[in-house]
């Protein structure tokens, strides 16, 4: 059969049009570098191990937190909670998942108070079985995994059960975490593993941590059920409990990961996601890029004075709305749309004055009383990574048990929590009425974790990046992205720029960096300077427009970033 001119040419089209799609198609699966960052060298390479083996940036992830609650114990762990934002690359979709702890379901309303009525005072609250809420974190893998997992999960927890078992080194950090905590108390078995003879472990020596080992391995075979059901839970819920706390079978039996909608925003032409609540830290962080952005709109050539005053003013007026108005909407309303909305932020940029500080901010929203006062202090533990797979799908993670070695309480080889401590303890706001972070049974406490995935105009991730360090995470990711996106610093440069945080009060200048050079240009601006160190640790990957990937590890602590190969075995 011969084919007439006609059918000639729709044959050509017909073939160049599969070729095209051919292309595009191959284009966006064909394996790309993978990267991670993350906060211990030991974890950044589990996470390497899986890329290359060809997992999902969900698989890396388990691993990475699986070592990490072996190496880094006074952050994270599988006794803790935690948020991830997801990018598939099938879907362009970003997806939040919330495995935030939750209060068990005995707790009441004055669970902070003491006798007389007052709130406890926040370090007696810490130690105990009190603050321990249900650990989220292994549930929220799992439903990431069951929907984005490529590897097997038991697989994913080989290189931390490797690691337990043959020892790993005690790194700077952790040693001098145990010598500054020693003043708060550490209970059994906590003591004796991180202090064998009454001294804490040193820098350099190896740990070993069989019974982690032990756990990890049944986690692996079994599922996280073997964590919230069964041995494991009953040893937690015994332990809590004979430490005063409320905790229950049932409490850990109920527990679910929730899959949520990501609160995302248009900032410089990307769209900048966050988590959404029980943590503030995407509403907050959202707020105050775009009060930036209106704010600068008529100003060229910013200096670098007046852009740290623009982002001062805006978390100001940032801080002082989560400060009053957000809590877990499972249980109370909170009102996020009118609170993002553009012209409630195209009034509160209003407020912001070139030449002089506002100093404290109120509330936008009715009334002039702020509820929380600015934090109550300097927090070092929590851990932030940062993942894009090879596959070109991304995982932003922050994790936490809290404070430094959590709740001090040790079970079968990992920290439980203290997360119930970031309720607010009076559960009524100044203007008496009840406070939307007070406690209640079953309700995740509010929190600052802040990761973030920015898309570009293709759909594609632009940066990935969060932090650890309480309520100042929402200042240290703001300033990044405001950096990277606004400012075109690389991701590298930015997060070694100093630290420069307003929660409402005092303007936080990070000693001995860049930033104290800006100290007489924001006094006199109005701001009251407070300079200190500001122990940040932003773990970040950047893929630039012409495909070049680049991460940064915060240098203030310890972490490092890796870069995968494409695996053959990733197709
Ligand atoms: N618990 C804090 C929160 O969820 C994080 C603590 C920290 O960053 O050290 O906001």
């Amino acid at each position: 059969m011969t084919a007439t001119p006609l059918t000639a040419w729709r044959l050509i089209l017909l073939c160049c049009s599969l070729l095209l799609v051919a292309a595009t198609t191959q284009a966006d699966e064909r394996p790309q570098p993978g990267m991670v960052a993350a906060a211990h060298p030991l974890a950044t390479a589990a996470g390497v191990e899986v890329l290359e083996a060809g997992g999902a940036a969900i698989d890396a992830a388990i691993a990475i937190q699986a070592v990490l609650t072996l190496v880094e114990p006074q952050s994270s762990g599988i006794g803790g909670g935690a948020f991830l934002l997801y990018y598939d690359n099938a879907t362009d979709e970003v997806q939040a998942y919330d495995g935030r702890e939750t209060a068990p379901s005995a707790v009441e309303t004055d669970h902070f108070l003491t006798e007389d009525g007052t709130p406890m005072d926040f370090l007696d609250a810490v130690p105990g079985g009190q603050s321990v809420g249900v650990p989220g974190t292994l549930r929220m893998l799992e439903l990431a995994h069951e929907e984005h997992g490529r590897l097997p999960w038991k697989t994913l927890f080989q290189p931390a059960i490797r690691l337990a078992e043959t020892g790993f080194e005690v790194t700077p950090r952790l040693a001098e975490m145990l010598r500054i905590d020693l003043p708060l108390d550490a209970f059994e078995p906590m003591a004796g593993y991180f202090f064998p003879d009454g001294e804490p472990v040193s820098a350099g020596m190896t740990l070993t941590n069989p019974a982690l080992a032990e756990t990890l391995t049944e986690i692996a075979n079994h599922g996280a059920d073997a964590f919230y059901e069964g041995p494991i839970a009953d040893a937690i819920v015994a332990t809590v409990q004979a430490h005063g706390g409320e905790l229950t079978r049932e409490d850990m039996a109920d527990y679910r990961a929730v899959e949520r909608a990501p609160v995302c925003r248009s900032i410089a032409g990307e769209s900048v996601c966050g988590m959404p609540l029980p943590s503030s830290g995407g509403m907050t962080v959202l707020q105050i890029l775009r009060l930036m952005e209106i704010a600068s709109a008529e100003t060229e050539d910013m200096t670098r004075l007046a852009w740290a005053h623009l982002l001062l003013e805006a978390s100001r007026l940032g801080f002082a709305d989560r400060n009053e108005y957000l809590g877990d909407t499972d249980f109370v309303d909170v009102p996020v749309a009118t609170l993002l909305s553009e012209p409630y932020l195209t009034e509160r940029a209003a407020l912001i004055s070139p030449t002089q500080s506002m100093g404290k901010a109120a509330p936008g929203l009715n009334d002039p009383d702020s509820a929380m006062s600015e934090a109550k202090r300097i927090n070092h533990s929590t851990s932030h990574f940062s993942v894009l797979d090879t596959h070109g799908n991304a995982v932003s993670m922050t994790s936490s048990i809290e404070m430094p070695f959590g709740s001090r309480l040790m079970v079968d080889g990992f920290l439980l929590n203290n997360q119930l401590t970031d309720f607010r303890f009076d559960p009524r706001a100044a203007n008496g009425r009840l406070h939307p972070n007070r406690v209640q049974p079953g309700k995740r406490p509010l929190s600052s974790m802040s990761p973030v995935i920015a898309l570009d105009a293709d759909n594609q991730p632009r940066l990935i990046i969060g932090s650890p360090g309480g309520t100042r995470i929402i200042g240290y990711v703001a300033q990044r992205v405001a950096d990277v996106l606004m400012q075109d610093s690389g991701v590298e440069a930015a997060i070694e720029a100093g630290n420069m945080v307003n929660r409402n009060g005092r303007t936080e200048i990070e000693a001995d960096t860049d930033a104290e050079a800006l100290v007489p240009g924001l006094e006199a601006l109005g701001h009251e300077i407070e300079v200190d160190s500001m122990t940040s640790g932003l773990h970040g990957i950047e893929h630039l427009p012409n495909g070049v990937i680049r991460g940064a590890a915060d240098p203030r602590r310890e972490g490092t970033v890796g870069r995968a190969r494409p695996s053959s075995r990733a197709e």
